[in-house]
């Protein structure tokens, strides 16, 4: 884009995105300038998106907003920490007109208007065929409390919130593989980062981890950062009604599809089961629902266990970026 477009696009289109925040500086100088709570440490995240791949190509501008969002909050949720604002860098295609790159920071902003989240630097530039998103996420923690997926222990419970598959479900809906049921496509479309539930976990939770590529291998991730065995009873995975529908006619395969399906976003946690009262109390607080799923063990890996307690041979991974 030429410079003079860009610079149009920055005062018209992207400015407002910034709520007024001092951090941005009007996003009129070289860098932003956030100045930390005393006592907290920054806590950052950054994630990229490509059109096709994170998002599907004939996605709207609310759908992607969401999903960049949302997908990145995710991140900060997972680490208890509160979101105080973001950068974006954005290469658009080529072929997209003005008009193009306006609705989705409208879209953008419309998201961020509502989370109250301001976005305090970036970068725009022209890309190739595909949109190309990178968002870098800026939080906080009071020092010493953020929720790392290094601290499970031997004996603890293994919880997780929400339900499960459901995003990946959606995501067939999205490509037209799968009958479109209006909840599932949203979880797909329309993420909701437990932001809430991670401040809340802090203190609580021994370590967490969210749900981006599938509930298995999530919990892998953990274990493995943790030293410790993972086990899940099968039985405990909390799923919707769609969900519950549709895995009517799949079986157990369909199980382990929905525990292997990505963007889910919800969080699984490890607590000592002295805890457990406090978790499920937050429950109503939260609006959330929290289920017991599993225990931490000695050993490694995630296994996945069958109403007798026997491992299922879960030869499907997690969704893999690459
Ligand atoms: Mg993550």
């Amino acid at each position: 884009m030429a410079k003079s477009g860009e610079f149009d696009f920055i005062e018209a289109s992207l400015k407002p995105l910034t709520l007024g925040h001092p951090a941005a500086l009007g996003l009129a100088d070289d860098a932003a300038l956030l100045t930390p709570q005393a006592g907290h440490e920054i806590v950052l995240a950054s994630d990229m998106l490509v059109e096709g791949r994170h998002f599907p190509v004939a996605a709207t501008p609310d759908v992607i907003a969401a999903r960049a969002l949302h997908s990145n909050l995710s991140d900060l949720a997972a680490m208890g920490a509160f979101p105080l604002a973001f950068l974006s860098s954005v290469a658009f295609p080529e072929t997209w007109t003005a008009r193009d790159r306006e609705a989705l920071a409208a879209a953008f902003a419309r998201q961020t208007q509502a989370l109250e989240f301001p976005l305090i630097g970036g970068d725009t530039t022209l890309g190739g065929e595909a949109l190309v998103l990178s968002l870098t996420m800026v939080g906080e923690v009071p020092t010493g409390q953020a929720l790392l997926r290094s601290g499970a222990r031997e004996g603890e419970d293994v919880w997780v919130s929400g339900t499960i598959g459901d995003a990946g479900l959606g995501l067939k809906m999205a490509q037209n593989t799968l009958d479109r049921q209006t909840d599932l496509l949203a979880r797909y479309e329309q993420p909701q980062a437990r932001l809430e539930l991670g401040l809340a976990l802090r203190g609580l939770a021994s370590a967490c981890i969210d749900l981006s590529d599938g509930l298995l291998a999530d919990a892998g991730h953990l274990a493995k950062a943790s030293g410790v065995g993972i086990e899940i009873e099968s039985a405990m995975i909390p799923l919707s009604d769609p969900a519950l529908l549709w895995l009517e006619n799949e079986g157990q395969a369909g199980l382990v599809k929905l525990a292997s399906a990505g963007d889910d976003y919800e969080l699984l946690f490890t607590a000592p089961s002295a805890r457990s009262g406090e978790i499920l109390a937050l429950q109503a607080d939260l609006g959330v629902t929290l289920n017991w799923i599993g225990r931490v063990l000695p050993g490694e890996g995630c296994m996945l266990l069958d109403d007798a307690g026997v491992a299922i041979d879960v030869t499907a991974g997690g969704f893999t970026h690459f």
